[in-house]
């Protein structure tokens, strides 16, 4: 077959400095497509979670001592990959142009006559000193930046003509450059550089990693040493360093430094991880548990029945927001018209289904105050015992639409109040299926990389663990953050470290989080 017929082909896209916001739409966009994705170590873990879970992932960096495999590995990887008529993916940090062998790869892939699209990406050069409250330029101070490889040949350093450099008077960005920091530092104050230029050394930016040692040109392999600074790392040199303290803000965020693992399941997960990260936090998703609609003929039948036969209920009742996108996805799959529901009522259990009720045209009529299934159980037994007794004729059995495993304090609270109900099961709760994201969370498990995994019910927690199958010791590493009792004694029951939400939302969850990390 001819490459024509074929549809296989290369984006070699740039996927930032490891901050999951700094991959750009087009990025996002044509990795959504992707078949098959070949990435490098310094692709951010949060944008890894992104990667569609059909294609084909190729990791082809550096980890836990193994060797990075050689460029001409890596363009053979990309020739097969494309040439089964795939379309590829070639993640890199970064920008793959800027030191990224981007241009290599092209040049191997315009030989096989394999067509390529780039995607730029937004450079650590840049992006991590503004992470760092660093501009590259300042008026009066830098008119210009040079972005220099410090990479080491065969141990040695590149020659290099610092004097020129110096005599430009912009800022210098120095790539690769840490363990020859020393050297760098040394040849720029030969090359007539003033030993008090401000200097910083940067670590893993835009990440929870981010660490910044700033110091003089002179000092700065001292500083470095002492604050342990390690690579992935740039040098920057110039006056701009000097405004680290004035322009820093990502160091002020609440949740900054924090590394969190979100479990909700993948459609819920995005509102959560949004919210974290505008704190500051870097969030990886893991989707631990799949909300599945019933797929039995005599459930599917029994719910169907309920539906079309809704002027007999008084309410419906919903209590996830999993529950109301399932529920209208059914109504769909069955091209029952929403007109059937006119006559219904709906209580919600809390805020999140509240929305996402509101989101196909309906209002709920009730929400307890507090979001617990006991609580809307009595409150809504409550509130239709008062209509009741101001002379409401309407019916009062109320239909419950819930997963499987519900909570059973909802039913009994309406047995108690004597409200007749009936139960229609909705959907199953499954365990996500073993990917090579849980690998990769699993391996930053075992780092200890993350300080808060958080978890939005029971079965969250047991997806977690069939999933990652984690050790006493990877348990230690974090704490449990639950979004309420029954989450947390799962997650207790499982030997994790818990704290609870004050109340079950995503806000409340957020905030325990950003007050743990205040003390
Ligand atoms: N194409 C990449 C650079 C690849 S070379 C880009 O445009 O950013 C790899 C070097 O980039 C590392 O040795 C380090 O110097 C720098 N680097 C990449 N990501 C970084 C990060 N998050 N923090 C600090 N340095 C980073």
């Amino acid at each position: 077959m001819t490459n024509k017929q074929n549809k296989g082909k290369v984006w070699l896209v740039g996927a930032g400095p490891g901050d999951a916001g700094l991959l750009t739409l087009r990025g996002r966009e044509v990795l959504e497509q992707a078949e098959s994705v070949v990435y490098d170590a310094l692709v951010g873990d949060g944008i890894l979670g992104w990667i569609p879970e059909a294609a084909r992932q190729i990791y082809v960096g550096k980890r836990g001592g193994s060797h990075t495999k050689s460029q001409d590995e890596i363009n053979e990887i990309l020739v097969e990959e494309a040439s089964r008529g795939r379309r590829v993916v070639r993640l890199k940090g970064g920008d793959p142009f800027v030191f990224g062998r981007g241009s290599e790869e092209a040049e191997v892939l315009r030989a096989h006559g394999i067509p390529f699209e780039v995607v730029p990406g937004v450079t650590s050069a840049v992006a991590v000193p503004a992470y760092c409250g660093i501009p590259v330029t300042h008026r009066g101070i830098a008119p210009s930046f040079h972005v220099i490889t410090g990479h080491r040949k065969n141990g040695e350093p590149a020659q290099m003509d610092y004097s020129s450099m110096v005599k430009e008077g912009g800022t210098l960005i120095f790539l690769m450059g840490v363990t020859s920091a020393e050297h760098i530092c040394q040849e720029l104050i030969k090359g007539g550089m003033d030993k008090n230029t401000p200097a910083a050394l940067l670590e893993k930016g835009t990440t929870a990693g981010q660490k910044k040692a700033v110091s003089t040109v002179e000092h700065l392999w001292e500083e470095g040493k002492r604050q342990g600074i390690r690579p992935p790392a740039i040098i920057v040199v110039g006056g701009v360093c000097g405004l680290a303290d004035t322009c820093s803000w990502l160091e002020e965020k609440p949740l900054f430094g924090e590394k969190i693992l979100v479990t909700r399941p993948k459609r819920r997960s995005h509102g959560m991880a949004a919210r974290l990260r505008e704190a500051g936090a870097e969030v990886v998703e893991l989707p631990a548990a799949e909300p599945r609609l019933i797929q039995k003929e005599e459930e599917r039948a029994a719910l169907k029945q309920a539906v079309l036969e809704s002027s007999r209920y008084g309410w419906a009742v919903f209590t996830s927001p999993s529950g109301v996108e399932l529920f209208f996805e059914f109504m769909k799959e069955e091209r029952i018209d929403i007109r059937a529901l006119g006559s219904l009522r709906f209580a919600v259990i809390g805020e999140g289904t509240r929305k996402s009720l509101e989101a196909y045209g309906f209002y709920a009529d009730y929400m307890p105050g507090r979001y617990y299934a006991e609580d809307l159980g009595a409150g809504l037994a409550d509130f239709i015992a008062k209509e009741k007794a101001q002379g409401s004729t309407a019916s009062e059995t109320v239909l419950l639409l819930r997963a499987r495993k519900a909570s059973k304090a909802l039913t009994e609270k309406l047995k108690e109040a004597g409200i007749d109900f009936e139960e229609r099961v909705l959907y199953d709760t499954e365990t996500a299926d073993v990917s090579p994201q849980a690998e990769r969370v699993k391996n930053l498990l075992s780092k200890k990389a993350f300080s808060f995994v958080t978890f939005t019910s029971a079965s969250t927690v047991e997806g977690f663990l069939n999933m990652l199958n984690p050790s006493e010791e990877e348990k230690e590493g974090f704490t449990a953050v639950c979004i309420g009792e029954q989450t947390r004694q799962a997650a207790e029951a499982a030997g994790m470290r818990t704290v609870v939400s004050a109340i079950p939302s995503m806000d409340s969850m957020a905030e325990r989080m950003e007050e743990l990390c205040r003390h």
